[in-house]
């Protein structure tokens, strides 16, 4: 089974602190290497962490206040210098195009590898990407301005096939791509085996959701349910739920009430305002309410099993 597991590089709020680096994430998923906001400073936190930038091939942009996608030109520009060949896909709300577009055409820049948009409804969920493997979907979030969430799924797996029962049975392995399918068999005799003499069940389809800037948004709840691993953003602590409300941020209280109404599994608390020096008021307040939750830390990485 393929990797998933999210490695943290920034989970700061807009505010530059020396504590946390403001968002960025790197989601190891099917074989893919993908980047999740991209915060000024993430290419410093990249190479402190060992991640090969050119491997990246889809950077997912939730919206566009300058701590989500400042450096990404920056990034863009680096795989640039260093002679990139591949596409890069950026799934990013659309007037980030206008924005790189800008930047390319005031710097005479002509980037050598071909990038490709994919732009986010921030109204409805939607299907952005998918291969064989996964699936990866944007939902609404609410904040100040447009902002989307992303949803990251393993599509079913096949079955896997038990080798000693096929000869018990004499079933020819023309029948196995039917087999893994869930379909019975036909063997050498022409009679109708059941499909678990033969097989086994698939692990689970495990999945990861980032709920990027938000308010207390239940809608977010039917796109995030049963989820393995949420992060999700929790600016404050409930002291300051005013100014979560007039900022369009979260409690930890209000990320882990999301958590336990979606029945996830874990939640990963991010998003800290600079005020806040250590997290331990974060797990307090989340922890009554939803027991399975940590507060990210930068350079630390989270398996999804
Ligand atoms: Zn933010
Ligand atoms: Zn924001």
């Amino acid at each position: 089974m393929h990797d998933f597991e999210v490695t943290i590089l920034g989970c700061g709020s807009a505010t530059p602190s020396l504590l946390r680096n403001p968002s960025a994430q790197l989601l190891n998923v099917a074989g893919h290497s993908f980047l999740i906001d991209c915060g000024e400073g993430t290419q410093i936190q990249l190479r402190k962490n060992a991640a090969k930038i050119q491997r990246i091939s889809h950077v997912f942009i939730s919206h566009l206040h300058g701590d989500h996608y400042l450096g990404l030109l920056g990034l863009l520009q680096t795989m640039h210098l260093l002679g990139r060949k591949t596409k890069l896909t950026l799934v990013c709300p659309p007037e980030l195009k206008e924005i790189i577009d800008l930047q390319n055409k005031h710097s005479q820049t002509t980037i050598v590898y071909e990038i490709e948009y994919i732009f986010t409804n921030p109204k409805q969920a939607e299907l952005v990407w998918e291969d064989d493997k996964i699936e990866v979907k944007s939902f609404p979030l609410r904040h100040r301005i447009n902002c989307t969430g992303f949803l990251f799924k393993e599509k079913p797996h096949l079955k896997n096939i038990i080798k000693e029962k096929l000869d018990e049975f004499n079933v020819p392995t023309s029948q196995v791509n039917k087999l893994r399918l869930g379909f019975d068999a036909i063997n050498e005799k022409g009679k109708t085996i059941a499909n678990d003499k033969l097989t086994v069940s698939a692990p689970v389809q495990r999945s990861y959701a980032y709920c990027s800037d938000t308010n207390y948004y239940e809608e977010i709840i039917e796109h995030i349910k049963g989820t393995d691993l949420v992060y999700h953003e929790a600016t404050f602590l409930e002291a300051e739920i005013e100014r979560a409300k007039k900022t369009f941020h979260s409690t930890a209280k209000q990320a882990a009430t999301i958590a336990s109404k979606a029945e996830i599994k874990q939640l990963l608390l991010g998003h800290f305002s600079a005020r806040y020096g250590n997290t331990d008021g974060f797990i307090i307040e989340a922890k009554p309410i939803f027991e399975n939750t940590l507060v990210a830390q930068e350079g630390q990485t989270y398996k999804i099993n």
